[in-house]
């Protein structure tokens, strides 16, 4: 097993010489090759250990980055220079990136060592990972389960030890869920606090990058080096970035804000309840709960889904067989070559929203759906600054269920959307959303917790969370 709790125990034993870089990163390869089963990598880059030994020695003179011997799994749909990216969809199967992401970039440039790239539902668009090419990933709690989604590979890969750290995208919850389901920490971070250069845009005005851990320490130091201003994306904002993991313990007692709208029908009894213990645990260490309301919660799905297809079908229109990526053999002109190119590269669901995205943009709907679902975001956003007035951090079910069965919700598209019903909404403000792990259901099966705060303000979930999870109940 690892024999470290955080990057900064590893750090420690790496300059203490109690463990060898090289050995950790074997060890790591090695339990990749043994629960390949689980089908969380769809690239394993054999060839990181090459830096070992140069990132060791710069760990004991001194000269090493913030993430020296890191071992991180990226999502495949960040670039990587000269390394394949697919987007676990067959329109991408053989293409390479000419180029870094900045987040990718960033790791690297701190010592950071880039194990593989994971899988993930197509273009990122899924609840559970089985819109995959490269097939579904397995629940590690649970080998008849998803692991959630769309980074359902990143998740499992940090769950199951087979790297630090990874790396995963969150467009309506894609971070949290699967963090939810597979019993770690997962944090989608404000829209604009890290760069979306390299990655593949989905709905370019939800999609975020953030790091899935086990400790709130990793999850600090990881936030902390990927993000801040970068010239190569207009939407990410000059705003210091705090050291985050110098300052995640603290004795301060925050408002915390419960939402009623998110204990309504439909969430597992178990988690309701589960919630509640540890809303009690906060009352009784003198922390103030508050109940609050966030009125435009169910509207969040319609909202949600209408305004990401829309972006997403505008995205991918790239995707036509000319520039890089799948082209149709024989096809008749032009035209058809597009047509079959699509047809054959693109997977069901993400057919399925580049049709309803094309739909609600169409004339004579875009101002019935488009425009309306527009003006409901602003509303979304308005609800949260309101309770923002009062409250620090709002805490809610991270997911109504628990994780589901291989094939449980697969055939009823709208079904699967709703498993997003409580993530979706921080993306639409905006704001940053962290699962946290809070214990396990009668069958064995992770519950998460979700805390939320106003935008740029990761430092309170941070803080918040680092009381919780030193709890006992902490899996
Ligand atoms: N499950 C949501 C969807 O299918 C969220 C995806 C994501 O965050 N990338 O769109």
């Amino acid at each position: 097993m690892k024999e470290y709790k955080n990057h900064f125990e590893k750090l420690e034993k790496i300059k203490a010489g109690k463990i060898s870089l090289r050995e950790n990163i074997e060890f790591f390869l090695k339990r990749i090759r043994e629960y390949s089963h689980l089908n969380c990598y769809n690239f394993v880059f054999e060839d990181c250990i090459d830096r070992a030994d140069l990132i060791e020695e710069k760990i004991k003179n001194g000269t090493a980055g913030k993430l020296a011997g890191m071992v991180v799994a990226i999502k495949d749909v960040l670039a990587l220079k000269d390394k394949p990216m697919t987007c676990s969809s067959n329109i991408l199967r053989n293409f390479v990136s000419i180029y870094t992401s900045t987040a990718v970039q960033r790791l690297i440039d701190e010592d950071a060592i880039i194990i593989g790239k994971t899988n993930c539902d197509e273009f990122a668009m899924g609840s559970s990972n089985e819109n995959s090419a490269f097939g579904p990933v397995l629940n590690p709690y649970d080998n008849s389960r998803v692991p959630g989604g769309s980074s359902g590979g990143s998740a499992v890969a940090v769950a199951a030890d087979l790297c630090d750290v990874s790396l995963g995208t969150d467009t309506g919850g894609s971070i949290r869920q699967p963090a939810a389901f597979c019993g770690i920490l997962g944090l989608k971070p404000t829209y604009g606090r890290v760069s979306r250069y390299g990655l593949t845009a989905f709905a370019s005005s939800f999609d975020t990058i953030g790091p899935f851990a086990k400790s709130i320490e990793d999850i600090a130091i990881v936030l902390e080096v990927i993000s801040g201003k970068d010239e190569k994306d207009s939407t990410c904002q000059d705003i210091e970035v705090p050291e985050y993991s110098k300052y995640i313990s603290t004795d301060k007692k925050f408002n915390i804000g419960i939402p009623k709208e998110y204990f309504g029908e439909g969430l597992d009894p178990e988690i309701r309840d589960a919630i509640q213990k540890q809303i009690e645990t906060l009352k009784s260490q003198g922390h103030n709960v508050i109940e609050i309301s966030l009125p435009h919660t169910e509207y969040a799905i319609a909202t949600y889904y209408i305004l990401t297809t829309a972006e997403a079908s505008s995205n991918l229109s790239r995707y036509e067989g000319a520039h890089y990526g799948f082209r149709a053999e024989n096809s008749g002109d032009l035209i058809d070559m597009y047509t079959d190119t699509r047809t054959l590269g693109f997977g069901k669901e993400v057919k399925r929203r580049i049709m309803l995205g094309t739909y609600v943009l169409s004339a004579g709907y875009y101002d019935a759906y488009y425009r309306k679902a527009q003006k409901v975001r602003r509303l979304f956003k308005q609800d949260f600054d309101k309770a923002f007035e009062i409250v620090d951090v709002i805490l809610t079910p991270t997911s109504p269920t628990v994780a589901f069965k291989i094939g449980e919700k697969s055939s009823d598209p709208l079904e699967m959307y709703l498993s997003d019903i409580y993530t979706t909404s921080a993306n639409l403000a905006g704001i940053p959303g962290l699962n946290i792990p809070i214990g396990l259901n009668k069958d064995g099966l992770p519950i998460g917790m979700q805390l939320m705060a106003n935008q740029f303000e990761e430092l309170k979930l941070l803080q918040l969370a680092k009381l919780i999870v030193n709890k006992e109940n902490y899996q």
